[in-house]
């Protein structure tokens, strides 16, 4: 099946660098994970490419950020208008290349315009400060400035939205972009880079490297000199090398890695609509995001009742290609994808844990799993530890709020949690004790453009959307004039 468009020139195979489009010496396939088929050859560049990309990105820095910020908004919210005519074709292209629902890749599209959007408007607001000066002949003041030239490598679950996250504040901020996007999913990127270009992002300003060596294009990412900045989601491993090989230069650094989300449901809480949260906490992009719900603890006095309508209603989500309007749950991503999942429920039921529903590879075949629900599971079972990125909600039982704290933060990780409860003071004393950097409070789904993104421990560096997000990529300089 090929995808069919209104605008067929928005599937580009080609990568972007210095406002030409390169073919490449040779070409990657881009597998649909819903049928094996390929949906397109994209251009498999080098780490000379790469350079190349790097160089474009530093000569067009200073005209870019000699803009206006008004100018360079403008820039983006034609961009931002742009997606959004273009969504239903944008949705199509990655539901193809990732596999997700597509009423998820509509989503998804909007949710990443929306950071544009917010950039756009952001972009006007890059305040500095004057200082009051301890004598009097001196006048003190702080500027706020770009960065430079952004690096970026982002992941394949959301393969619109991570980068938009990125590239927005870096254009608002006045900086230039080289992306790297996931091996799984160029076209989502390359076709953004279409339309921004046709929204007036001058060349040079966003430049898309697709490629398939992932350690080498990132290594001249984080180590080439003209490069003062690296923007990542994904795991915490590959975090780890990426900060290591920034240490050579001090290149600057935000994470977005690995998240092990607790899920709460207290005795207290709406048990109907604590289940609803959970689906949408765990089994949004088939539980292939690092905010999904990984192992969710209910009460004692409604664990009964919660895990029995959790698998009731879990086992009515409707499995199937995503490219299907009524699908919920679409393919996983690939192979490796779904024997993390068959490892974490192996594991599991081998120390006994007991399947509600699902509990094994979809009738469908090839990468489907059988949205499941495993009760009864107890420390030591490895997906209490590590994150199962598939459609597996394991649910544990707890007495008390103390014991609840103590095992949801009992992770390396710190990114977002969740839990519901009626009870006001509760809601207080949880949300502070919880040691991570996103907080649901009745509610399995909180992320939006106005809000901070980010993580603490071993979750990562530095925070996406909201005001904040733009501080990633501004430098602090201080003026010191003496009269
Ligand atoms: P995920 O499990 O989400 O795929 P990864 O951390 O493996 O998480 O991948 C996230 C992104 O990092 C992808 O674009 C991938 O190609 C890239 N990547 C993987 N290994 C490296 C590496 N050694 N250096 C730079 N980028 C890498």
């Amino acid at each position: 099946m090929s995808i069919e468009l209104k605008d067929p020139s928005l599937l580009e195979p080609r990568a972007l660098i210095a406002g030409e489009w390169i073919a490449g010496a040779s070409q990657a396939d881009v597998i649909n994970p819903a049928t094996g088929e390929v949906v397109a050859r994209a251009a498999d560049l080098g780490v000379d490419d790469m350079r190349r990309a790097i160089d474009a990105a530093y000569a067009a820095g200073p005209a870019w950020s000699a803009k206006t910020a008004k100018e360079r908004a403008d820039i983006l919210m034609r961009w931002h208008d742009l997606m959004m005519e273009n969504q239903e074709d944008l949705a199509q292209i990655l539901t193809a290349e990732m596999g997700k629902p597509i009423v998820e890749s509509r989503g998804e599209i909007a949710y990443g315009a929306s950071f544009i959007r917010w950039f756009a408007e952001e972009a006007r607001r890059i305040y500095g400060d004057i200082i009051p000066a301890p004598m009097a002949d001196r006048r003190m003041m702080v500027l706020r400035q770009p960065i430079g030239v952004v690096g970026s490598i982002t992941p394949w679950n959301f393969p619109n939205a991570m980068i938009a996250r990125k590239v927005a504040p870096a254009l608002a901020a006045g900086c230039t972009f080289v992306g790297r996007p996931a091996e799984d999913t160029p076209l989502s990127a390359t076709a953004m880079a279409v339309l921004a270009q046709r929204a007036g992002v001058p060349d040079g300003v966003i430049n898309i490297v697709t490629g398939t060596d992932a350690a080498g294009l990132g290594l001249e990412l984080c180590t080439n000199f003209k490069v003062r900045k690296l923007t990542f989601t994904g795991s915490t491993e590959v975090g780890r090398i990426l900060m290591r090989q920034c240490a050579q230069n001090i290149t600057k650094l935000s994470l977005e890695l690995g998240g092990n989300a607790p899920f709460i449901v207290f005795d207290d809480a709406d048990v109907d609509a604590a289940v609803d949260g959970a689906i949408a906490a765990k089994f949004r992009n088939g539980g292939q995001t690092c905010v999904c719900a990984n192992r969710i603890y209910a009460q004692s006095g409604i664990y009964d009742a919660f895990v029995e309508r959790l698998a009731e209603k879990v086992a009515a989500l409707q499995v199937g290609p995503g490219h299907d309007d009524q699908t919920q749950i679409g393919p996983l991503i690939n192979t490796d994808g779904v024997a993390k999942v068959q490892r974490h429920l192996d594991d599991a039921v081998a120390q006994g844990a007991r399947v509600l529903t699902g509990g094994k590879a979809h009738a469908l075949g090839g990468l489907y799993f059988e949205p499941t629900v495993v009760a009864d599971i107890s420390k030591g079972m490895a997906l209490l530890n590590e994150e199962t990125f598939g459609p597996l909600a394991p649910v544990a039982r707890f007495n008390t709020e103390e014991e609840a704290i103590t095992q949801a933060n009992d992770t390396e990780f710190g990114l977002a949690a969740y839990f519901f409860s009626r009870d006001l003071s509760r809601m207080w004393r949880v949300s502070e004790a919880l040691e991570y950097g996103i907080v649901g409070v009745n509610s399995g789904v909180v992320s939006t453009a106005e809000a901070p993104f980010g993580g603490v421990k071993a979750s990562g560096l530095g925070r996406e959307g909201s005001r904040y997000g733009i501080e990633d990529f501004l430098e602090m300089k201080y003026i010191c004039v003496t009269l």
